[in-house]
């Protein structure tokens, strides 16, 4: 028969999926001799078995569970119900941390005889006591799930002696229960087992597991372990520390600590707690003991720590310790700093860094000029970095699935759990930096203010109060989780707050990147943000979104709309202007670096009067009549326009168009020799599917523009362009994948209408993603590899780069560094975030 039973020698930290990860770090903390009390696991396999057959399996694991609890009293020396009682807490810990979603019992093994003799041992009978009301309190919530709240009824009642309390306790338990409370130890042990089990499909674990993609399936294990008491004296205390600051990463303890005080009293913010700095002053022995344990501990793990620790008559225990859990900014210094103190590599801190945590990174802080006159109306204590602003909630089921809300509660619970992942930000009256609600919105990366003394909330009147200000639910507040600032109304968010930590971690991905990374930017300012963020070129200018601009548009109109050639020329001078200024500040701004300028590309329907205003002016304007406006609009529409009269198609029906979009690069490359600047441009040629039409075009480009330096590439972004790769090869510099569009026209699925349809598909398996989001490998990457070689075999110097929303996909870049290109190129804001993926893929 299997064995569920592990004893704290026996096991090890990788035994996490048998033991939890509470479990097995125990065991390998106990195994490094650091004082852990005794104890015992019952494995996750247990928990499944029992989970899957009830009772039959429980009177199997029954007599491995009596075995293993007499080998714990030889331990420990100590006895169960004996004359120096043995209580133990019983405790669930699955093989992923999930904070406070499941539940723990201290102090179990206790009885009115028990009560007797701890009493008569240590003559201190309020403590006594204390353990007793904890025992029945908790074991009835927990297990019998009697509310917290009905025992705290009885809490404010007089009574003349304790031991009238605990049979008020009893009674309480008897009337709501209709069972005796259990006196019989063994009953007790068994009962918090199968709790603790059970507690695995609690529906608070259930959304937990949800929302971070958590294996249902793998339960959770049960530690049984001699309970060690932070409420005996004044020199007894419980507390909890990271061994670095898990939400600045700053190489110092954090935490707090209550003196005597049991568990559940810290973590649960009932009580506010000291800082672990006082603990210096309180306790020096034991603050020394504390930090050296958390060093070790760092060496040995090779990682960050949150350590669960007990004092009892100034004697140390560590309960718990597990990889702590940090913000982004956190996570990104300590694993820098890490790698700089020789206890990991370079490499390793560039894996550990979740690309999309740079996401948080750099959308953090309060702008500087709008923090002067933002109106501050209190302060709690930082409990998550990051900003937010939005409405205030004071009910966490009550938040909408999309607005700007903030989800304000005396203390939190893993009942608001959702609401928290649905809200901007979390302001909570009472709890340190280690209560719930900090510790969840830090997992979140989610701005969370923490312990703000001077809130109030009035659920019945759906008030608040902080300070002075008084204001309702739906009022906007802003939230700044660097600090702990709350100011009233909304405060600018300032996009950029990177630090000296975001760019080492750019530079050090730069030894392992092979690809490069280059921006899409059609506007100077996009062009300098990929620039600050270390792009290596612009990878796609559309050219289009520069006739969206300020009042362009009216000229692209009435060229589109000309009555005949001399009207669109003149159209077409104006926007010549105009065009030539924008590409002459982007080469500025570029800098010699390449830049990829793609000629017109979409349906000309696009950029035409929707409204009926916008159709009365442009009559107007043009001096057409309305009626001759809306019969051409009628003429232009298609009924499939993203296969329609678009991309190179326009080159080849209005060849006047392109003609002004390459003379317009040669203006800017003109200014650009004037005033000394260097460019260097690619003109790429979009939805080229037949070697003559890119021969057309580029016939075109060749008779405009005579006397500079310049590339001619083409997007491939059709099947037929693939499988053609090597006639084309043959007559451009350059092919630049547009993988959108390559994604369309080879899956045959349109990249507007296609979301109503994708998630069934998603959903059923049919597709593993989204293949706009994820490029599809199979298909369309057996394309691109196709089009790769082809290209390759006939112009060995051909240069390749990938345009196209996959440029800024993690999985994607993954993929695209297996194959033999040069660059991708995605929006400024993904830069950083192609860059280390990129990197990643390398390492
Ligand atoms: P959680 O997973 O919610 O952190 P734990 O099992 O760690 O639950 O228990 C919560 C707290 O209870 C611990 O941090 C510790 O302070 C206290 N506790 C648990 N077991 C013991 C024990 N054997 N002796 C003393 N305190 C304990
Ligand atoms: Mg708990
Ligand atoms: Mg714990």
């Amino acid at each position: 028969m299997s064995n569920f039973i592990y004893f704290f020698k026996d096991g090890n930290k990788n035994l996490t999926n048998l033991l939890g990860g509470k479990g097995a770090n125990l065991c390998e903390m106990k195994n490094l001799n650091l004082p852990i009390p005794n104890g015992f696991i019952v494995t996750t396999e247990a928990c499944n078995q029992f989970l899957d057959n009830e009772d039959n399996f429980f009177e199997i694991l029954k007599p491995q569970i009596k075995s293993a609890l007499v080998n714990l009293e030889k331990i420990t020396n100590k006895k169960f119900g004996g004359n120096n009682p043995l209580l133990v807490s019983v405790r669930s810990g699955a093989p992923v941390s999930m904070p406070g979603m499941m539940d723990t019992i201290l102090n179990v093994g206790f009885n009115d005889d028990v009560l007797k003799k701890i009493i008569t041992i240590t003559k201190n009978q309020n403590f006594a006591y204390d353990l007793y009301f904890k025992f029945i309190q908790m074991f009835s919530e927990i297990v019998m799930n009697i509310p917290r709240k009905e025992f705290e009824k009885l809490d404010k009642k007089e009574f003349q002696n304790p031991s009238e309390k605990i049979t008020a306790y009893k009674n309480l338990y008897k009337s709501l229960i209709k069972k005796e409370f259990p006196d019989n130890i063994e009953d007790q042990i068994f009962l918090a087992v199968k709790s603790i089990f059970n507690s695995w499909n609690n529906e608070r674990a259930i959304l937990y597991r949800d929302l971070n993609n958590i294996d249902s399936s793998m339960g959770t294990g049960v530690v049984i372990q001699e309970m060690v008491f932070g409420n005996y004296n004044n020199l007894s205390g419980t507390g909890v520390m990271f061994t670095r600051n898990p939400s600045t990463g700053e190489n110092k303890i954090y935490g707090e600590y209550l003196l005597k005080a049991q568990g559940e009293d810290i973590v649960a913010g009932i009580r506010t707690p000291e800082d672990i700095s006082h603990l210096e002053k309180d306790m020096p022995k034991i603050y020394k003991e504390l930090i050296t344990i958390g060093k070790n501990l760092e060496k040995h793990y090779k990682n960050m720590l949150d350590i669960e620790f007990t004092i009892e008559n100034n004697k140390l225990y560590i309960l718990q310790a597990r990889v702590g859990k940090r913000t982004s900014e956190a996570d990104l210094k300590i694993n820098l700093e890490l790698a700089e103190e020789n206890l990991i590599s370079k490499k390793e801190a560039i894996l550990r860094i979740d690309v999309n945590s740079l996401y948080k990174i750099i959308n953090g802080k309060f702008s500087t000029k709008a923090l002067e006159t933002a109106n501050l109306i209190g302060t709690g204590l930082s409990g998550s970095n990051g900003v937010a602003c939005g409405k205030i909630v004071l009910n966490s089921k009550n938040i909408p699935e999309e607005g700007d809300y903030i989800l304000v509660r005396e203390e939190t619970s893993p009942e608001d759990i959702k609401g928290m992942y649905l809200a901007k930000g979390i302001l909570t009256a009472k709890g340190g930096r280690t209560s719930h609600g900090a510790v969840v919105a830090r997992g979140m990366g989610k701005c969370c203010v923490t312990g703000c003394d001077a809130l109030t909330i009035s659920e019945k009147e759906k008030t608040i109060k902080i300070n002075n200000t008084i204001l309702k639910e739906g009022d906007i507040i802003s939230l700044d989780g660097h600090n702990g600032n709350i100011y009233l109304g909304t405060v600018d968010i300032e996009k950029k707050t990177l630090n000296e930590d975001f760019f080492k971690l750019m530079t050090w991905t730069e030894d392992f990147n092979n690809l490069k990374v280059r921006v899409n930017a059609d506007t100077p300012e996009d062009a300098k943000t990929g620039c600050y963020f270390g792009a290596k070129g612009i990878g796609l200018c559309r050219t289009e979104h520069m006739f969206f601009k300020e009042n362009r548009i009216w000229n692209i109109r009435e060229m589109i709309l000309a009555r005949n050639e001399e009207e669109r020329n003149f159209a077409l001078e104006k926007l010549s202007i105009t065009q030539s200024k924008d590409f002459y500040e982007i080469f500025k701004v570029m800098n010699g670096l390449p830049v990829n300028i793609r000629l017109l590309d979409p349906p000309l329907h696009e950029f035409l009067p929707k409204t009926l205003e916008e159709k009365v002016y442009l009559s107007n304007r043009m001096n057409i009549t309305l009626l001759e406006i809306e019969k051409r609009i009628e003429l232009l529409k298609e009924q499939n326009p993203m296969l329609g009269h678009r991309g190179c198609r326009l080159g080849v029906t209005f060849p006047e168009i392109y003609e002004m979009q390459i003379k317009s690069i040669g203006i800017a490359l003109n200014l650009c020799k004037e005033k000394n600047i260097k460019a260097s441009v690619e003109i790429m040629i979009p939805f080229v599917g037949f070697l003559e039409e890119l021969q057309y075009i580029k016939s075109i480009i060749t008779k405009t523009l005579k006397n500079h330096d310049y590339k001619i590439g083409t997007m491939i972004e059709l099947p037929r362009a693939c499988v053609l790769s090597d006639k084309i090869a043959k007559e451009v510099d350059f092919f630049s994948y547009g993988t959108n569009d390559l994604t369309q026209t080879t899956l045959g699925i349109s990249r507007d209408d296609s979301a109503k349809f994708l998630h069934s598909y998603e959903e059923k398996f049919i597709y593993k993603n989204d293949p706009f989001k994820t490029i599809d490998k199979e298909g369309v990457g057996e394309l691109l590899k196709t089009s790769i070689n082809l290209g390759k075999r006939e112009n060995p110097t051909i240069k390749l780069g990938i345009c196209g929303e996959h440029g800024g996909d993690p999985e994607s870049i993954d993929f695209f560094s297996t194959l033999n290109i040069e660059y991708v190129s995605c929006s400024p804001f993904k830069i950083p975030l192609a860059l280390l993926a990129s990197a990643q893929s390398e390492i």
